[in-house]
């Protein structure tokens, strides 16, 4: 680890811990730090800290050794303190606050798994973590050991599995999958690849964040046995790249496990264009693909991690042209109420005529793409083949191919029934599109 070009940190007040403790994961586990006077001996908290700390239906607080070293222990303002130790803003309210803001819950026909999309899912398999996030989206079932998922509910998450073939890819999250005993994880990924639908499997984790040693090679010699396998980290800024996460990464991406990474917006942590080019950057030097930017969810306790939008887009504004595009992350904005992720960036198409559209680049160059006048789409009929998606997850593409006019808000038929009559004007033949016809093929047009 010593040719790393990245820091490797411990506090002082683990300068005796021999190194067969340190670089062992179950110590690590064991000696996390979550009472006022274990904080005490690491950094000086704050009147703010410590009131958060003593309150009750605190959302459950630890952090490893590993992760605490990583800290300023005089900065109150450190991005790594900000991320898990908590203040009492997190006590305060706020409007749109939610308990589960994503509707995973309403989402999941069996406790744990989420089915939001038409082919993948995302299965909770643990709600315990190495150490917590204080922003955590799923702090409603985190953290409490009580509220994890038994052994029935695995085996009817596999049932359903195994009776939806449409699901071709499982993303397994939680709380995080890698602290689950070495034995159960590997029982839950040989039973996933038992179903032959499934093509790909995912694991989003932040153990090579929190808890590095845990990606021993015995680890990666598991996980390459269920391959495809891909995985998500969850960097947030450049001071969590240590050289042993630099090494945990080097070990799993030479076990032929691509890496992305899902960093959230965080006031006060990473909401900064020149962070996030530095975090981005020293990803990918790890070989990690930034993935995903969210926006801060409305959940409990994370108010005052929240940013305004624009200041998103600001980011993106300062990433896309200015570097790799391997380093570009996609902003999104996952929608309360369950209507999933939704990808927002900065306008580029600034307008368009027929057979004309005019373009912006990231230094404000404004250029026209000139569009073929004789262009004639690929014939459907060479897709046949493929799988259509389920009836009402069609969306706007839907539209587009003719499969439906018009997607209508709840009870817009009703309210615009006015409660009237039938009446001999009214005939629903009317309505319904004369020009196009669903499934049918689109007549090949001469060729002039
Ligand atoms: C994020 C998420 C996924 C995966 O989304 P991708 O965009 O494919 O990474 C799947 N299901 C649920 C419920 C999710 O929240």
């Amino acid at each position: 680890m010593t040719s790393s070009p990245f820091p490797s940190k411990r506090a002082p007040l683990y300068a005796d811990v021999p190194d067969e403790k340190w670089f062992n994961w179950r110590w690590q586990l064991s000696n996390r730090i979550n009472t006022v006077e274990e904080f005490e001996k690491v950094i000086h908290l704050t009147e703010s800290e410590r009131k958060a700390l003593s309150a009750t239906h605190l959302f459950r607080v630890d952090i490893t050794p590993y992760f605490i070293s990583l800290i300023d222990p005089d900065d109150p303002d450190d991005p790594i303190r900000k991320q898990v130790v908590p203040t009492d803003a997190e006590l305060t309210p706020f409007t749109a606050m939610m308990e589960d803001s994503l509707a995973e819950d309403r989402h999941s026909p069996v406790p744990g798994l989420v089915h939001r999309y038409p082919d993948r899912v995302l299965m909770l398999v643990t709600t315990q973590c190495a150490s917590y996030c204080r922003y955590c989206t799923r702090s409603r079932i985190v953290g409490d050991p009580s509220a994890t998922f038994s052994r029935a509910e695995f085996e009817m998450q596999l049932e359903y599995l195994k009776r939806t073939p449409q699901v071709r890819d499982v993303l397994l999250s939680g709380g995080d999958p890698l602290v689950l005993a070495p034995k159960i994880l590997e029982e839950i990924l040989s039973r996933l690849r038992e179903i032959p639908h499934i093509e790909i499997v995912r694991i989003g984790s932040r153990v090579p964040v929190f808890l590095p040693m845990r990606i021993t090679d015995e680890l990666c010699d598991m996980l390459q046995k269920y391959h495809p396998l891909w995985m998500n980290i969850h960097v947030n800024h450049p001071n969590e790249i240590s050289a042993e996460l630099e090494q945990a990464c080097d070990r799993l991406t030479r076990a032929g496990i691509p890496l992305g990474n899902q960093a959230v917006l965080l006031a006060g942590v990473n909401d900064n264009v020149h962070i996030q080019r530095d975090l981005v950057q020293k990803l990918v030097r790890i070989r990690v693909r930034p993935y995903y930017l969210y926006q801060c969810d409305l959940v409990a306790g994370a108010g005052h991690f929240r940013t305004p939008v624009a200041k998103g887009l600001e980011i993106m504004e300062g990433l896309r042209g200015h570097t790799s595009g391997y380093a570009v992350h996609q902003y999104i904005i996952d929608a309360p109420g369950g209507g999933g992720k939704i990808p927002v960036m900065p306008n580029y198409l600034l307008s368009m005529s027929d057979h004309k559209v005019v373009l912006r680049n990231y230094e404000g160059y404004i250029t026209t793409y000139e569009e073929p006048i004789d262009y004639l789409p690929s014939h459907a009929a060479k897709f046949k083949g493929q799988k259509r998606p389920e009836p009402g997850q069609s969306g706007v593409l839907g539209l587009l191919e003719g499969e439906q006019m018009f997607i209508k808000p709840e009870g817009f038929d009703q309210v615009h029934d006015r409660s009237g009559i039938e009446h001999r004007l009214k005939d629903p033949k009317k309505w319904v599109p004369l020009g196009i016809g669903a499934g049918e093929e689109p007549e090949t047009p001469s060729q002039t």
